[in-house]
């Protein structure tokens, strides 16, 4: 068994950077520049105004205060994009847009704030005269020539990598084409006799192939682009004619047919065309792990296209791509920097590492407090892609490490990162409703104190139809309000809350942003309306029937006959009223991922 690092040289020691393309700058989004950029303009071109208002010389605004104008004589306006037809003398101004050139003579830009202008206009005064209320010094909201860029400058360096901000500046050059490193073209190719494609129906002992999308998505996401073969059988000649078919790309990924099964025949066909590399990786998942070239011949010259055979499992065959092929596809592409982003998170779960080989867990990282943490994403094993979905992260087990305790601190590579883990990550939430008086406030309680013993932090959001009570009149927080704040904060030891002026009523998924990421779940009183998960309460003495309608409903909780409850409301979950710890259960198993680990 050779290790993920030994693994990790030797894939790359076969894949080179790529030659590099001249293409429209917006095509170049991720790519390496190959050559240095250097501006033949100046950025901004000519001295311009940063503000809109008034170009003058500061020193005719010597003194000047808003009891004590300064008044200048106004002689003409520039807009952005024309040119001045005056120039500023001793005691004149010019009425200045946002970008338009300075004119001659004028050394500073009073904003418009910064004069009687509207005072005049709404009095109907003379607009021929000025008066500037503030003291400008030169300078002042003026942006210079060439102060961005000044003609010569080497702006962009070979081997950038271009982000939109170097797209815009390649823009602002004048430049609509760029030189850059090529991006890798990569075959795909799925094996196994037991695969369909997406749109043919499933048959007895068929599945969906799902690895080509997954591969091909994540070729994408990197940067490549995917060449999809589709899916060979698990026989020498189906693979060999597949294979033939993606020798013009500049890599070859195949998976499945690498295990040590009777049909496993990817190694033998690579043993056939190229050299091959049939490695065991210390690693789970994704121990088996197939790598070699395969030879062709391109009119006289003989070229070898790396492969990289995957393991056939979609969670093994997703993260041999992150740790193998990723590094290969940045690598072609010209970049410099090939790990995935790590960070140092605690972890919520224990994890036992059986049999010494380094664990990819997969994991959702939030972060709570300034302090990252990771949970497991419920069962692990290799063929449940589910638990990808959930996971924003992988968390790195060595090899050398036997068990893992919640509490400790370990190392997880982000799949996702910032914004993406933000965004995508929404708290779990689910509503408590019901008629009025049918006890939701009481389950809402029962289910808080349930949660709390479970080491779940629990936020609750009420839904009030009336006003606040906390909004007391006559209490200084009131009286804050009353006065115009448009939101009162009161604190004291321990404690703070909030009251903030709306023009609407708050959606439950408005109000998730002021609680924070900090929680393990929200559950909220009330918002029928809403689309977020709902359990309703049922009491009998309010009638059989329900207040939304079954299709909405996750469960309802009631303290009627189950019976004709279940019968008229078709398949839905039903408590009893007295069963708290069951309803929580199933709030934690269907909206709370904290499930206990198993990583295989
Ligand atoms: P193999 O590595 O070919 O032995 O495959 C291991 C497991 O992964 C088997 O259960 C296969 O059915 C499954 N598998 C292989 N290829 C794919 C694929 N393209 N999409 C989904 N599952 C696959
Ligand atoms: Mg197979």
């Amino acid at each position: 068994m050779i290790s993920v690092e030994e693994a990790l040289e030797k894939v790359l020691s076969y894949v080179e950077v790529l030659e590099p393309e001249r293409k429209p700058i917006l095509n170049c989004l991720g790519q390496v520049l190959a050559e240095g950029v250097y501006s033949t303009i100046n950025i901004p071109p000519l001295d311009n105004s940063a503000m809109d208002g008034f170009a003058l010389r500061a020193e005719d605004t010597r003194g000047a205060t808003e009891s004590s104008p300064r008044y200048l004589a106004v002689v003409g306006e520039v807009a952005a994009g024309s040119l001045p037809t005056n120039e500023v003398r001793p005691g004149t101004a010019i009425r200045i847009m946002t970008g338009a050139p300075l004119p001659e003579g004028a050394d500073a830009v009073v904003r418009f704030e910064d004069t009687d202008e509207t005072s005049r206009k709404s009095s109907k005064n003379d607009l021929s005269q000025i008066g500037i209320l503030c003291q400008a010094k030169k300078g002042l909201n003026v942006r210079c020539r060439g102060e961005d860029i000044a003609e010569g400058d080497l702006v962009l360096k070979k081997g950038e990598v271009l982000r939109p901000q170097e797209i815009g500046v390649l823009a602002s050059l004048g430049r609509s084409a760029a030189l850059v490193i090529r991006r890798p073209i990569v075959a795909i190719l799925a094996t196994g006799d037991e695969l369909i494609g997406v749109d043919q129906p499933l048959a007895p002992g068929k599945i969906h192939d799902s690895n080509t999308y997954t591969i091909a998505a994540e070729v994408s996401r990197y940067g490549g682009i995917p060449k999809i073969l589709g899916i060979g059988r698990d026989s020498v000649q189906s693979l060999t004619e597949k294979i033939d078919e993606g020798l013009d790309a500049d890599m070859l990924i195949t998976s499945g047919g690498v295990s040590k099964g009777d049909y496993d025949i990817v190694k033998d066909v690579l043993a056939e065309r190229g050299e091959v590399g049939f490695w065991t990786v210390c690693m789970k998942p994704g121990k088996p792990l197939a790598f070699g070239v395969i030879k062709k011949v391109v009119g006289r010259k003989k070229k070898k296209v790396p492969h990289l055979g995957l393991p056939g499992n979609p969670v093994s065959s997703m993260i041999t791509f992150e740790q193998f092929a990723r590094p290969a596809i940045l690598k072609m592409m010209g970049k410099k920097v090939l790990g995935k982003p790590a960070i140092q998170a605690i972890i919520d779960d224990d994890i036992v590492n059986t049999d010494g080989r380094r664990l990819f867990v997969r994991v959702n990282v939030t972060r709570r407090g300034g302090q990252y943490y990771a949970s497991v994403t419920g069962p692990q094993g290799s063929g449940i892609l589910t638990s990808m979905v959930r996971a924003n992260g992988l968390a790195v087990i060595p090899e050398s490490s036997h068990a893992v305790k919640a509490g400790d601190t370990v190392e997880v590579q982000m799949l996702d990162w910032a914004e993406e883990q933000s965004q995508s990550k929404t708290l779990p939430i689910v509503s408590i409703v019901g008629k009025s008086q049918s006890g939701k406030t009481m389950l809402m309680e029962q289910l808080i104190a349930e949660f709390k013993k479970r080491d779940c932090r629990v936020a609750a959001i009420k839904h009030c139809h009336g006003g606040m009570e906390i909004d007391h009149p006559g209490k200084d927080s009131w009286r804050y309000a009353q006065a115009g704040s448009d939101a009162v904060c009161i604190s004291s030891p321990g404690k703070l809350a909030f009251i903030r002026n709306l023009d609407h009523d708050l959606s439950a998924e408005e109000i998730l942003p002021v609680l924070g990421p900090e929680f393990d779940l929200v559950l909220v009183e009330g918002f029928k309306k809403s689309k977020l998960p709902k359990i309703e309460v049922h009491r009998k003495e309010l009638g059989n029937d329900l207040l939304c309608s079954p299709e909405e409903l996750s469960a309802v909780v009631t303290d009627g006959s189950l019976d004709t409850l279940v019968a008229d409301t078709c398949k839905l979950t039903v408590f009893r009223s007295s069963d708290t710890v069951a309803v929580a259960d199933f709030i934690e198993k269907n909206f709370v991922f904290k499930s206990p680990s198993s990583a295989c």
